[in-house]
């Protein structure tokens, strides 16, 4: 009985890679991708990388957890090279899930900050996403916020948009919180938070700064990129909408704002390795680094890249320097303090 089912896995994973690249199957040079990261924020830098190179690049794109899960399914079978995917904790997620291994590059390493890489070098930050605080003008000033930490403080109470425990982006914040706080002060944190939420968590970043501009809640909590999605959009009321709020970068005396990355990982599987590596090492040149970053409104890994207009007129910050390795590891405990203090 387990023998026949690990033949009907083996033998589906070998289907599922022979249909995928089915197209490009034989070409002579190649690397295989599976990407958590939309085509069209992606596919451009990987043409650029096939015409320097003349290197093929076969893309799978998919949801974060369905491509870690795929990889785990397909095992030593897995067609893929890389995995490119967001959040630190999702990254932690597939290094802890045997999936990855470890590379060792000098031109990743000069590149990309040691918080923003895995210390083993399992995981490599590709682009920076910041999650401050976003305020309504004219209902809040900036002059009533400091840090995360207050706004567990009675001040703000139904006041707060916030979407739901079971997003990584807040598993990773309360994560990184844990890092600097400690488990109490994070437990009395988040059920001070969670009291002053103006409705119960629902719908991504997004639905949280609309339901601020909306008259819902004062503050809302998201990552920077959607407010610029919002901005640069078709959709006028999410103009409009984005025009009433504002960024107000969090912790700036103390350890600066909560930051995350998205990242590129060598698979355990990858049969391309060399071009796989070579990939990763493009993606991080300054000139992908500026690209990756403004096609989706994040900013570079790489330092001395310089910034699109959009991310200069929210204005520079300090941000948290916490080996984003921490995220992941604190993740179990960020979920139990969630949890615990009725977070939905
Ligand atoms: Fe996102």
């Amino acid at each position: 009985m387990r023998k026949a089912s690990l033949y009907i896995i083996s033998l589906l994973a070998t289907l599922v890679a022979a249909t995928s690249f089915s197209s490009t199957a034989f070409a002579a040079e190649e690397v295989n991708l599976y990407s958590a990261r939309k085509e069209a924020l992606i596919k451009p830098l990987l043409d650029r990388f096939s015409a320097q190179t003349g290197i093929q690049v076969n893309l799978v794109t998919g949801k974060a957890d369905a491509l870690l899960k795929r990889l785990q399914l397909e095992g030593r079978n897995s067609p893929a090279d890389l995995l490119i995917t967001t959040d630190a904790g999702r990254l932690y997620r597939a290094k802890s899930a045997g999936v990855t291994q470890s590379v060792s590059s000098a031109m990743l390493k000069d590149a990309i900050p040691a918080t923003y890489r895995d210390p083993e070098g399992h995981w490599f930050g590709l682009s920076l996403r910041a999650r401050p605080i976003i305020y309504v003008k004219g209902k809040v000033s900036a002059d009533e916020l400091s840090t995360y930490e207050a706004l567990a403080e009675p001040k703000w109470a139904k006041k707060i948009c916030i979407r739901s425990s079971g997003n990584i982006y807040n598993q990773s914040l309360v994560a990184s919180m844990l890092s600097h706080d400690g488990k109490d002060k994070t437990q009395r944190w988040a059920n001070g938070l969670v009291k002053n939420l103006a409705r119960k968590p629902k719908g991504g970043d997004r639905d949280q700064i609309k339901a601020a501009a909306a008259g819902q809640c004062d503050i809302a909590i998201a990552n920077t990129y959607y407010l610029g999605k919002m901005i640069k959009g078709k959709d006028p009321s999410q103009q409009t909408a984005a025009d009433k709020v504002a960024i107000f970068w969090p912790n700036q005396s103390g350890r600066g704002a909560h930051v995350n990355i998205s990242g590129v990982m060598l698979t355990q599987a990858a049969k391309n390795r060399a071009n796989a590596i070579r990939l990763m090492e493009f993606l991080v040149t300054p000139d992908s680094q500026s690209w990756y970053a403004e096609a989706n409104y994040e900013y570079p890994v790489r330092e001395g890249v310089e910034w699109s207009d959009l991310l200069k007129q929210w204005g520079s910050f300090k941000a948290d320097q916490l080996n984003l390795a921490k995220l992941g590891q604190n993740n179990a405990e960020a979920v139990r303090i969630m949890d615990r203090a009725g977070w939905k």
